[in-house]
């Protein structure tokens, strides 16, 4: 199509348009007019409650299954629960435990697990992917967790990032992003009181959470960190553990953990290194060790 073309092509649609203007111009003048202001009115509500729908941040939370993520998800009724299926050494057993409300999308940094299970960037990764699914980004996370890709410094930096990258610009308009890091504020033992607090009820708290590193026949083995980090939370608020359980976890946190304790290479927060002491010394008390 060449320029004239061009020109009298638009010139014949602003006419046409024009045209179908003028005439409905007419018609409208014709016609009775509409009770339209009544229709809106009634309307208003309604659109008002939807805008505030639409542009209400959306909650995403994401989900590993293990204590954490679960109890937040009861805590913050979530808009999307994500888990992100990363191809690790335990990442089959997770999903084979979710429940159905979660969406699962793939990742794989399998690659770059470490022995000791550590993913680095992981949380980098996991906050973009859920920056696609809404706005309040929630990352399970306690007091007592040491890794830099879960502090309040890094979900600051990633607040920023992210806020900045969703700035406006020719395909978004912009989109503040904040991930929410409070249950950080709790240890373990605390965000699980809380939730008790609130109503919740511990037997399906405990049934419902499973993050264990070396699952013994699809069960907890009780001798991992998340598996003896869980026990110490519901331990504290009275969930009656059987006693082979209760030795398991002591034995290991007498070789595992108290040494660490003793020579001050421990490095979570006293609070939850009180929390670990007292379960170990009332295990004791009972002479089960
Ligand atoms: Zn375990």
């Amino acid at each position: 199509m060449d320029k004239n073309n061009d020109v009298s092509y638009v010139a014949g649609l602003i006419r046409g348009t024009e045209k179908a203007m003028f005439t409905s111009f007419k018609e409208a003048n014709n016609s009775k007019p509409e009770p339209i202001e009544e229709k809106l009115k009634e309307q208003i509500p309604i659109i008002g409650q939807t805008l505030l729908n639409i542009f209400k941040p959306r909650k995403v939370l994401l989900y590993s299954g293990g204590m954490d993520s679960w109890l937040l998800s009861e805590l913050e009724n979530p808009d999307v629960k994500l888990y992100v299926d990363m191809n690790t050494k335990y990442s089959k057993e997770e999903i084979s435990r979710l429940p159905q409300d979660v969406k699962v999308i793939k990742l794989d940094l399998g690659d770059w697990e470490r022995d000791d299970k550590i993913i680095p960037l992981r949380n980098m990764f996991l906050i973009g992917l859920a920056s696609y699914y809404g706005e309040e980004i929630y990352l399970g996370a306690t007091a007592g967790d040491r890794v830099l890709d879960k502090s309040f410094t890094f979900g600051n930096k990633m607040t920023d990032l992210l806020t900045y990258l969703y700035g406006e610009q020719h395909w978004t308009s912009k989109r503040d992003i904040n991930v929410n890091l409070e249950s950080k504020k709790l240890t373990k033992t605390q965000l699980l009181q809380k939730y008790l607090k609130n109503g919740g009820d511990i037997t399906k708290a405990f049934y419902s959470t499973f993050s264990c590193y070396n699952p013994i026949d699809g069960k907890e083995c009780w001798a991992c960190k998340p598996c003896f980090r869980k026990f110490v939370a519901f331990y504290l608020n009275f969930f009656d553990f059987p006693d082979e359980i209760c030795i398991t976890v002591a034995k290991y946190i007498e070789k595992e953990i108290i040494p660490q304790i003793q020579s001050g290479t421990y490095d979570r927060t006293l609070d939850e290194q009180e929390d670990i002491l007292t379960v170990y010394n009332n295990i004791k008390a009972k002479g089960l060790v």
